[in-house]
């Protein structure tokens, strides 16, 4: 009974997500097709990742901020990677979902891994777009053209990682 209504509930989300998105301003910037165009994916396969980070965000463990975040990463060797906010008592040891995914996908296969696309999602209709920190650690392993999609105060956006993170630090060695 729960279990349909949550199904119901993420169904909602998902399709006010889509539709949010292409109702904004970001949206028409990016013609849907023509960034679609630019990745090998559809749009049932950001819908498929939205699907399951919201999957990975109901297991969060947030007993002092209660914000429940899920990502999800879309790996080019095809596989999709979640990961949720593990929160801390001294509240800086906390991790993101963005980073908890990305570790647990090189955890699982390894250094090489290029990520084509990333999904965030959280279950507190709030915006909560990538932090600094997981831009950064994001940026050693997403392509430049993967779409970022993430809840915005304007409603859902998606994005290039080159756009979300323009500059990011990087240490040439020669
Ligand atoms: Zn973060």
């Amino acid at each position: 009974m729960n279990g349909d209504r949550d199904q119901r509930r993420t169904w909602c989300r998902v399709y006010m997500w889509r539709h949010i998105a292409l109702a904004s301003n970001l949206w028409k910037r990016h013609n849907l097709r023509e960034f679609l165009l630019m990745t090998d994916l559809d749009q049932a396969a950001l819908d498929n990742l939205a699907q399951r980070a919201v999957e990975a965000a109901r297991n969060s463990y947030s007993p002092y901020s209660h914000f429940r975040v899920g990502a999800a990463l879309q790996l080019s060797n095809g596989e999709i990677v979640t990961g949720t906010n593990v929160e801390n008592v001294s509240y800086g040891l906390t991790i993101c979902a963005e980073r908890s995914a990305l570790v647990s996908a090189v955890s699982q296969f390894g250094p090489d891994i290029r990520v084509e696309a990333v999904a965030v999602v959280n279950l507190n209709d709030a915006a909560s777009p990538p932090c600094g920190a997981c831009r950064q650690m994001l940026s050693e392993f997403v392509l430049p053209d993967a779409p970022v999609t993430f809840p915005a105060s304007e409603g859902a956006r998606i994005m290039t990682f080159s756009e979300l993170m323009p500059l990011a630090f990087e240490m040439k060695l020669k």
